[in-house]
């Protein structure tokens, strides 16, 4: 868990790449911004971790050593609602992801856990907990302690990833801890979040479900988000006046709860509008 609130980008900054920085360079370059969380993206990954171990455990090394937080986001190739044979890909898949995030001292892995069929919603959220309770269980075998699974709010109804099913999710396993994306959830529910008091129902159902340790260390994404009656269509810059939510209003009950969360900026210019973050809660922190 973050021991203070923390902010960074979702993948490595353009102006990184610009640079032609390495991983290894990454943790010592959001430092120097101002930075303190990296959200590593694994996302086209299949059944194997596609990081060599040596430099995974390198960036781990590394991050810990320049006090950068690491998150991994997993593979979007799995669907835990999916058949017999997509659940055991979907299996194996969080397994490498879970691997490659305990070489790189990362403490969750972020993942979309899946799209209903046609099949009812019950049956489909059951089958997806088995699947991640054999997660877990091989977790345990592999004698991986320190990562967490994180399933996902998501944003579009067709997903499993309502605020109740995560919740429902990390109610039925230890090693799970909810990812709440809050643009997600703004798209997903037609834009829910208008006032302050919106952020902070959300905040007190999470802590009334999985406790007050849970709620203190949240795992956040934020982005603002342009959506239609299909849910999320694409993630907009912070400055952006039309669209929601606002971080202003997330920041306030932040500080209200004293929480410590880890907020990973999604928004197209990731590490600026993570900065913007930063300032916008320093500001309310100090009022
Ligand atoms: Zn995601």
């Amino acid at each position: 868990m973050a021991d203070r609130a923390r902010f960074g980008p979702a993948g490595v900054p353009p102006t990184f790449r610009l640079m032609a920085a390495t991983l290894a360079d990454v943790p010592k370059l959001l430092r120097e911004e101002g930075l303190d969380a990296f959200e590593y993206q694994a996302v086209r990954w299949g059944a194997k971790p596609q990081i060599k171990r040596v430099d995974a455990e390198k960036l781990g090394l590394i991050a810990r050593e320049k006090d950068v937080l690491i998150s991994l986001h997993g593979s979007y190739f799995m669907n835990f609602c999916g058949n017999e044979e997509i659940m055991k890909a979907s299996i194996q898949r969080l397994i490498a992801c879970v691997t490659a995030a305990e070489w790189m001292k990362a403490y969750i892995v972020v993942f979309h856990p899946g799209f209903y069929g046609e099949r009812p919603r019950i049956e489909m959220f059951s089958n997806c907990l088995e699947g991640l309770k054999e997660v877990a269980n091989t977790m345990e075998i592999f004698g991986i302690k320190n990562v967490k699974i994180g399933p996902e709010t998501m944003g579009k109804p067709s997903q499993l990833g309502s605020l109740d099913e995560i919740l429902s999710l990390c109610e039925e396993i230890e090693q799970a801890q909810p990812a709440i994306d809050w643009g997600h959830l703004h798209a997903r529910n037609m834009g829910r979040f208008k006032t302050v008091d919106d952020f902070r129902r959300v905040i007190q159902e999470i802590e009334r479900r999985l406790g007050s340790e849970a709620v203190k260390g949240l795992h956040c994404h934020f982005t603002k988000v342009e959506f239609t009656d299909k849910g999320e269509r694409r993630h907009r810059i912070l400055g952006d006046v039309k669209h929601g939510p606002e971080f202003e209003m997330l920041a306030k009950v932040i500080a209200e709860f004293k929480l410590r969360p880890t907020i990973i900026s999604e928004s197209p210019v990731l590490d600026l509008d993570a900065l913007k973050m930063r300032d916008i809660l320093q500001k309310e922190l100090s009022s």
